[in-house]
């Protein structure tokens, strides 16, 4: 016999694996059961557009498999949370009871409404068996357009030119990566697929994407306002994600661009929570933010466990999220959409050290965006990430200047 609650877990992601992990590690006594839509045990997502596309890993690095094991994973796809009877129901009719419920759905990609985006030549990443497809497809000298430039559309770019294929990348907005970084760090980016023989062309949407089998040319084909045709052997959509609710709301659970939840991670149903990409977690000021990033997942999954086992703690982490594309890594923390002036730290001419741009707002800093070659943008970016942690009056001309060590000036102000 257990005494403790039967945890039920909808989504085997991230989010979901380090739930379980804490619950494992802080002796939780009683069932778990992680209901997986992929059909296989958690993994480590980030690597599906790096590692996994590059060739340079055979699998994505599984999570937990100590504690993510067969037994605690099912496959099944969820089709309903009966809230009355306490119970969710999956694809091939079975109900599971629960006494907490996590929602851990993750996030879909958002495909705009142009015609032959949808079609059989074009694809989205979220998957490692998209990655298997798409790798396959990027062979030496193969034509690839990315339609979008945020992270995940130039971690594509990036992959597919070290595998040998030609890549164009189409951006709708005037500048890449806008809702993460400021131009002159974006821009540092940007010169980089340059270099590499990676053409971004700017405020550029495609129109329309005529499919190989309906094209006289043998292969698709990218049709861009001007009038120009772009040959393409694949076309890869990545124009952001949205967040799975659709079983929350059939629920009635509240929602907004996320599932809402309060910063014990506690939907508007006390015994259903919701963690990872699905979450929009209202802060005590009302502020309300939803994150797409790996490291908050985790954190969500680890301070969800601590509720359950009965140890709430207030989810108030400032988030942190990394990029690697060529051999340039790009780190973010905080929040960059409240920024209302950005100051610079380095130069783009010295990527050994790396740029900054810290995002102030007011007095207060909200972000730190960087890139280096190499990882050690990492150092100022987290200590950075800790000041904005200590909401600390800050000075422009101290995160200016290089000798400023952020970390300590978090922990003695
Ligand atoms: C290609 C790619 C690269 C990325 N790179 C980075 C990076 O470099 N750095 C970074 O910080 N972040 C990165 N991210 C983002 C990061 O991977 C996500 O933020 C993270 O995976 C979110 O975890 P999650 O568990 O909330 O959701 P997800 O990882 O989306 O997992 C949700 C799971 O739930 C399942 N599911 C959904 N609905 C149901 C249902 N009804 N029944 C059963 N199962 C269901 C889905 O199939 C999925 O397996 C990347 C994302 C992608 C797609």
């Amino acid at each position: 016999m257990t005494a403790g609650p039967r945890v039920v877990v909808v989504g085997g992601g991230p989010a979901a694996a380090a739930l379980v992990h804490g619950l494992h590690r802080g002796g939780h006594d009683g069932s778990v059961v992680v209901l997986a839509g992929e059909g296989c045990t958690p993994y480590d997502r980030t690597a599906v557009s790096k590692g996994l596309l590059t060739g340079e890993m055979a699998a994505a690095p599984e999570l937990f498999p100590e504690v993510l094991t067969d037994d605690v994973v099912r496959r099944a796809d969820v089709v309903e949370i009966d809230r009355t009877a306490h119970e969710v129901v999956t694809a091939d009719g079975k109900r599971i009871g629960w006494d907490r419920l996590v929602l851990a759905t993750g996030a879909a990609p958002r495909v705009p409404p142009v015609p032959g985006l949808d079609g059989p030549d074009a694809s989205t990443l979220r998957d490692a068996a998209e990655a298997e497809v798409l790798a396959d497809r990027l062979r030496p000298g193969a034509r690839l357009v990315v339609v979008g430039a945020g992270l995940i559309g130039l971690e594509v770019a990036a992959a597919a030119r070290t595998r040998g294929a030609s890549v164009v990348v189409l951006e709708a907005a005037p500048t890449a990566l806008g809702r993460v970084l400021p131009p002159e760090v974006s821009a540092v980016v940007l010169d980089r697929h340059a270099a590499e023989g990676i053409e971004v062309r700017l405020a550029t949407p495609p129109t329309s994407v005529v499919s190989s089998a309906a094209s006289s040319a043998g292969h698709a084909v990218v049709c861009l306002a001007d009038g120009t045709e772009l040959p393409a052997d694949h076309v890869l959509v990545a124009t952001g994600v949205s967040p799975r609710t659709d079983l929350a709301a059939a629920a009635g659970l509240a929602i907004d661009d996320g599932v809402l939840v309060d910063e014990l991670l506690v939907t508007s149903d006390p015994t259903i929570m919701a963690i990872g990409d699905v979450a929009r977690v209202r802060a005590a000021d009302g502020t309300t933010t939803r994150h797409e990033a790996y490291t908050p997942a985790m954190a969500m999954g680890q301070h969800a466990a601590r509720t359950i086992l009965g140890e709430p703690t207030r989810y108030v982490d400032v988030p942190w999220s990394w990029s690697d594309q060529l051999d340039l890594s790009v780190q973010v923390a905080g929040w960059p959409d409240r920024a209302d002036r950005w100051v610079l730290r380095g130069s783009a001419d010295d990527l050994e050290t790396g740029l900054f741009a810290f995002g102030v707002r007011g007095d207060q800093l909200v972000a730190a965006t960087g890139v280096s070659r190499g990882r050690q943008v990492g150092r100022v970016v987290r200590g950075a990430q800790a000041l904005v942690a200590a909401d600390l009056a800050v000075d422009d001309a101290a995160l200016a200047d290089p000798s400023t060590d952020l970390r300590r000036l978090a922990r003695t102000g």
